[in-house]
């Protein structure tokens, strides 16, 4: 029996949006549990789609167990000082008094940069390995979009990944990282480490592992694994957080450094090979609307059209009109949008009842700049709470509160209108707006690549769309002040020169 350190502390940052991510953001129960504490991180992620979950199942109850703090707060801007210093001291505050503990886990995402620290998973396990020394082997799980820098290899004796994207692992995750954590307990902490930074980025939308060439990737990774090497890890980057090490990464722990540095090598130079097949057409909206709409003409299942640089998953504000716009403008029937967060939209439908008219500008709030509300006269086709459960494979089986809710009509176009940012991954939003998605002939969806996971297999075709947003496609056009300098912006693309 060993007692064991659990935690978790998440974000994903988007260093090129205005909005800070601040304490209340993480304290809120949104489409994620909020801030939890003590038992209750056992409590609320017992049983849920989150890795710590599958790493409590996998270890079992033949441990003893110090839960810290369990926070996640998605993607979005810059997370502030105030907010990463009441977490992380609170998080190896209460590992202190539970001290001494035999090993730690911590399920983290890996992206996140706060206004004091670029590296901010870094030193949050600078700071976990200063409080338990150097005998107490701690293990981190990290999400499929982890920029992992050297600080992150060497605080820790094993680190994996989600393998897939759209992230449907996340649990099994947590299982492969209790396994890791056993083998060190019963074996010791591991001598070889080995990190490769790829030399190139990769836009999200190229990076999903139901296509090549990050499927066989993954697979190779797995296939490495095994004997004296705990984990090898591909893990394929978050390209709009302005770090140095920002970027994909193969990392590797195993009990000799040969070992680890034979597997990275290996990993390494498949990903660098690869670097050609990385690429995926992207459409201006108004091509895309005609487009989805001859398809539309004689399919039996809906055409998806992915709003994917205002994807909230990646720091997009959720309320852009583009492609709203383009819709409308084209005369798309039978066309759902979701999910479109604006607060005051929302409470405007309620306040008026289901079926009434109003005049709404709606979104076009957060930027970015040419973004503008889309004004027009809705009819208030239903109205939610935004209490819900979600069903699909990738976040499935959690409870959410996105707030009031209203579904508004304008033309052929109904918008899933949410009073809280959600990433359009899950059918049951739709539903709970008694819109049926599979009954559409369009569906606009607010997400770059995790849609996939419940839509795609209901689509008759996808399309990837470039309408303006937050979470802007091209890395060439980031304003990069850290970014280590030789790094290509994207497969085959130029070099970074530096900041301007
Ligand atoms: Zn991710």
């Amino acid at each position: 029996m060993a007692r064991i350190a659990v935690g978790g502390f998440h974000h994903e940052t988007n260093c090129f949006v205005p909005a800070r991510t601040d304490f209340e953001y993480f304290a809120a129960h949104r489409d994620r549990p909020p801030l939890v504490r003590g038992p209750d991180v056992i409590k609320w992620l017992s049983n849920t789609s989150f890795a710590l979950s599958g790493f409590l199942a996998q270890m079992g109850s033949a441990h003893d167990y110090v839960p810290l703090v369990w926070a996640s707060g998605g993607a979005g801007g810059y997370v502030t000082r105030d907010a990463f210093e009441r977490i992380t001291g609170e998080l190896v505050g209460t590992l202190s008094r539970g001290m001494p503990v035999d090993a730690a886990y911590l399920d983290l995402h890996g992206a996140m940069v706060t206004e004091d620290f670029e590296d901010a998973e870094g030193e949050l396990l600078r700071r976990v390995r200063a409080a338990v020394g150097e005998r107490v082997p701690i293990v981190i799980s990290l999400d499929y979009h982890a920029n992992v820098t050297p600080e992150m290899v060497r605080y820790t004796d094993g680190l994996v990944g989600y393998q897939t994207y759209p992230h449907v692992d996340r649990k099994e995750t947590g299982q492969r990282a209790a396994k890791v954590l056993a083998a060190v307990i019963s074996r010791g902490r591991p001598g070889g480490r080995a990190l490769h930074k790829t030399s190139f980025l990769i836009p999200l939308n190229a990076q999903c592992t139901m296509m090549e060439p990050s499927k066989t990737i993954i697979e190779k990774a797995a296939r490495l694994e095994g004997g004296d090497v705990l984990n090898v890890s591909y893990l394929a980057g978050f390209p709009p957080s302005d770090l140095y090490h920002c970027g994909p990464s193969v990392v590797v722990h195993a009990y000799t450094q040969a070992q680890a540095d034979a597997a990275a090598d290996a990993l390494a130079r498949e990903v660098a090979l690869r670097e050609p097949e990385f690429a995926q057409p992207l459409l201006e909206p108004d091509d895309a609307v005609r487009e989805a709409m001859r398809i539309a003409a004689d399919a039996r299942r809906p055409v998806v059209l992915a709003d994917t640089q205002d994807n909230p998953g990646a720091g997009g504000s959720g309320d852009t009109t583009g492609l709203l716009e383009a819709l409308v403008r084209n005369g798309a029937q039978q066309a759902a949008l979701g999910i479109f967060c604006d607060a005051e939209a929302a409470a405007a439908a309620h306040r008026a009842g289901e079926n009434a008219e109003v005049s709404i500008a709606l979104g076009g709030k957060s930027g970015p700049e040419g973004v503008m509300p889309y004004a027009a006269k809705f009819r208030v086709a239903r109205l939610g709470d935004g209490r819900m459960r979600t069903t699909g494979p990738s976040v499935g089986g959690r409870d959410i509160d996105l707030g009031p809710m209203a579904l508004l009509r304008v033309g052929g176009v109904s918008v899933v209108v949410s009073s809280k940012r959600m990433q359009a991954h899950d059918q049951a939003p739709f539903r709970h707006l008694g819109v049926e998605p599979k009954e559409q002939k369009i569906l606009a969806l607010k997400s770059t690549v995790h849609f996939r996971a419940d839509f795609q297999p209901i689509a008759q075709e996808v399309l990837v769309v470039l309408a303006p947003g937050g979470y802007v496609a091209d890395a060439t056009k980031y304003p990069f002040k850290r970014l280590r300098p030789g790094v290509r912006l994207y497969p085959l693309g130029p070099e970074f020169a530096g900041p301007r």
